[in-house]
């Protein structure tokens, strides 16, 4: 008989369907008109009742299923009862056949750090900017990030009723990425992608210095990744604190998966070991293609404001 899949595709698999569950959520939350909005550190850190229900749902379906995983959502919520109705047991067939690369057949529950990011781009989903939206759930061994889902629950919005609305992305690394296509920016070209609500000098300046042809200023980190992998950017770059752990795990075990790079304005890796500090406080680079480029640019005045 078949070997019983690996540990990290059953993961994947089922963080797939659960991803897909919180797309839903997403969506009945906002076709129900109460968003429930709680300012967290101020006006431009949100928190919506679809961000609390889909970090309990994602929480407490992966941590049922996986009880010796660790996982970090985002939220803070108090340790409640969650409704049954919030639970996903469901998993992808898809995924489960496919072959766990060699070097991760062997990890155990306890080995992974699962780092969730139930609404990446609250600001924007809260002002109508549907698209920008994107649930995160990455999963990390041995501090990096080796494998991720985006659901992107109103992709296709604006394409009409006929189009099918939502995606969901996932990656392994030594696998690939699946579930869009994979596209490279335009040659020669320098489009930058960045923060549309978290702007600042810095940020402003570090763009200016790699003059740039145009800049795209969209929200959430999953979505810039997203416009990094389908050709619509050439870098994401991001010369401030205040992306997370959960912004960037999912995104980079994709990016990593399709050839890209991503870390801080410095060119240092993040780590995704549960022990690591939440913030990645030197900022985002990231690119598919040609990161020396971008990180031969970066500006020592704007390295040395911004401390790892
Ligand atoms: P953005 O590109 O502004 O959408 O940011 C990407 C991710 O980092 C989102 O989850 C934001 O909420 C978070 N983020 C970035 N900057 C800040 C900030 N100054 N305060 C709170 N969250 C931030
Ligand atoms: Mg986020
Ligand atoms: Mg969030």
């Amino acid at each position: 008989s078949m070997a019983s899949p690996a540990l990290l595709m059953r993961v994947v698999a089922s963080a797939y369907s659960v991803a897909e569950k919180a797309a839903t959520i997403v969506r009945n939350v906002m076709a129900a008109g109460d968003l429930g909005i709680v300012e967290k550190t101020g006006a431009n850190d949100l928190q919506t009742k679809a961000d609390r229900l889909v970090q309990m749902s994602i929480c407490a379906s992966l941590a049922r299923k996986f009880p010796k995983v660790t996982i970090i959502g985002e939220e803070d919520l108090p340790p409640d009862e969650v409704n049954e109705e919030l639970i996903e047991d469901g998993h992808s067939e898809e995924i489960l056949k496919k072959t766990c690369p060699a070097q991760y057949t062997g990890i155990k529950e306890e080995e992974l750090v699962i780092w969730v990011d139930p609404l990446d781009g609250t600001k924007e989903y809260t002002e109508g900017l549907l698209d920008h939206v994107t649930v995160l759930i990455g999963i990390a061994y041995g501090g990096k990030a080796i494998a991720g889902v985006i659901n992107q629950p109103y992709y296709n919005y604006e394409a009409g009723a006929d189009a099918v609305l939502g995606r969901t992305i996932w990656g392994v690394l030594g696998m690939g990425a699946f579930g869009f296509q994979l596209t490279e920016a335009p040659a020669g070209k320098h489009i930058i992608v960045t923060t549309r609500s978290h702007s600042s000098t810095l940020v402003n300046d570090c763009i200016s210095a790699l003059n740039p042809d145009s800049v795209i200023r969209v929200g959430g980190a999953g979505n810039k990744i997203i416009q990094l992998i389908e050709g619509k950017a050439s870098a994401y770059v991001f010369a401030s604190p205040g992306c997370k752990k959960w912004d960037t795990c999912a995104p980079e075990a994709i990016l990593h998966a399709v050839g890209g790079k991503i870390t801080d304005i410095h060119g240092n890796s993040f780590q995704y070991n549960k022990e690591v500090k939440h913030m990645n406080s030197a900022g985002v680079l990231a690119t598919l293609r040609n990161y020396d480029y971008y990180a031969s640019r970066i500006p020592n005045a704007v390295k040395q404001s911004l401390v790892p």
